[in-house]
């Protein structure tokens, strides 16, 4: 299968960790302003806040991308992020890394 590809064994617990942040929405990208005491992120297209529910199933600017990812729409966060499925999972870790945000995951 492809996800033996991608060497998922050798990076599960981190590639976990990472999922775990995305489902509490304590990203570096959504809270790490508040622990450096700064402005919140905002979205340069939206002009609101940056939360991973934003970031994964509302901007229009990830759009095309999330189709490429995920394929078309109707999805939750739930959806995207609730599955154990190691596919599920580097679907998403796919996707913040197209979008540029992986490290601030
Ligand atoms: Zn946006």
């Amino acid at each position: 299968m492809q996800s033996k590809e991608w060497d998922f064994d050798d990076h599960s617990s981190s590639l976990l960790s990472l999922i775990l942040r995305l489902r509490i929405g304590h990203t570096k990208f959504a809270k790490q302003w508040m622990v450096k005491n700064e402005e919140p992120l905002h979205c340069i297209a939206c002009d609101v806040q940056l939360s991973v529910k934003h970031v994964l199933v509302e901007c229009g600017n990830f759009y095309h991308e999330r189709i490429r990812h995920f394929g078309p729409g109707g999805f939750t966060v739930k959806d995207l992020l609730g599955s154990e499925d190691v596919g599920s999972i580097k679907r998403v870790l796919d996707f913040f890394r197209e979008i540029g945000l992986y490290s601030d995951i």
